[in-house]
């Protein structure tokens, strides 16, 4: 085995080792056809076979109703951002929008240029540090549908539960999808790009209620309507193949790792480590509330910004890569997606102790 680091970065985010091995065979030669996986055509029944097993591994690992259509699309998350509304609302229509961060911004912006936006709460001026509870919101009875950010990557806050609507509800859930057990009947939308918790960047999951797809305004483009891609098993143009592909292999290591239920408990157990960790002491700050905090992304910070430089700098030297947090609120994050192993946590967390040693004044 080569030698490794573990990788703090919060996207495109470490992988499962076997899954970067079988990969890096199976580019050279797919399956002894003696055609690279990223040489072969989209149409042949090599590839079909790839693309039906990824997408039925997701149903199978994510419980998905058989009234989902499951799509794979390029354009990352961020084209979401638009072809949602511009699917769902037709022009003049209202939809409720949680402003829990910097991706939540992003997708009203967008969502603005299509209908009327109701920004029913936001956290912005306390540096987006909680996503709120139900009763801290109305959803406008004209709104369409609720749209919110599972997990809010960049500051470190994520759902404990969602909102209980009549709405229909569309999530995006790029940094926590296959994190944690979740009843997809209670979603119109879900998607997620995979380059956080699914896959390598290029492939973006859309998970779709099928009568949503009869909602889109006639003069859309052929390529930005859902039903495009849905009647054609995401094969109405070539799709990213070797991400789909990726994809399918992470699934089936989650899989044989005991599916999403058994992947929650290692995650609650892999935050709580180091959550244990920041609230043992004034050393080390969590930025999220504590009833809003992510376990996928922990964010913190340290006394001053010198020291927070320098504990990203020396973690990185014994190999605890990526701790720098997002530009836009600085500080420390420690992306531990479900790939990213127990051992490297176990690793932060004595060095966090060690720093803290050597440094507190
Ligand atoms: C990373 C991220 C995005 C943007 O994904 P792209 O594929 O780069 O467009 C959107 N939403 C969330 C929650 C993210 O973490």
């Amino acid at each position: 085995m080569v030698d490794r680091v573990y990788n703090f970065s919060p996207g495109p985010a470490t992988l499962p080792y076997e899954v970067l091995q079988q990969a890096s065979k199976d580019v050279v030669n797919f399956k002894e056809t003696g055609i690279g996986l990223i040489e072969i055509s989209h149409r042949s029944k090599e590839f079909m076979a790839v693309a039906d097993e990824t997408e039925s591994l997701l149903r199978e690992l994510m419980e998905i109703p058989d009234n989902y259509k499951v799509l794979f699309l390029q354009g990352g998350a961020s084209s979401q951002f638009f072809m949602i509304p511009m699917n769902l609302l037709s022009h003049g229509k209202k939809a409720t929008y949680l402003n829990t961060g910097t991706w939540a911004k992003k997708a009203i912006k967008e969502a603005k240029l299509f209908g009327d936006i109701d920004v029913a709460f936001s956290s912005e001026e306390a540096s987006f540090n909680k996503v709120p509870t139900q009763d801290e919101y109305t959803v406008d009875s004209a709104s369409e549908f609720l749209y919110l950010v599972s997990n809010n990557t960049i500051y470190g806050t994520q759902f404990p539960e969602f909102p209980v609507t009549e709405k229909l509800l569309v999530s995006d859930m790029s940094s926590d999808i296959l994190s944690r057990k979740i009843d997809v009947s209670k979603f119109g939308l879900i998607f997620a790009g995979a380059q956080k918790n699914m896959g390598p960047a290029g492939v973006t999951v859309v998970i779709i209620r099928e009568d949503l797809l009869d909602r889109t305004p006639e003069n859309t483009p052929t390529m930005l309507t859902y039903k495009t891609h849905a009647d054609k098993g995401s094969m109405f143009n070539t799709p990213p193949c070797f991400a789909i592909y990726a994809v399918g292999e992470v699934l089936k290591w989650l899989k044989k790792l005991g599916g999403v239920a058994a992947m929650e408990e290692i995650n609650k157990e892999k935050a709580g480590l180091l959550y244990d960790c920041i609230d043992g002491t004034d050393f080390y700050r969590g930025h999220a509330e504590k009833n809003s905090r992510s376990l996928m992304n922990i964010t913190f910070n340290l006394p001053t910004p010198e020291l927070e430089v320098q504990f990203v700098a020396e973690a990185a030297t014994i190999g605890l890569n990526g701790l720098k947090g997002h530009r836009s609120i600085g500080g420390c994050r420690a992306s531990i997606y479900n790939a990213f192993p127990r051992e490297g946590v176990i690793k932060l967390v004595d060095f966090m102790k060690e720093f803290e040693t050597k440094n507190k004044g």
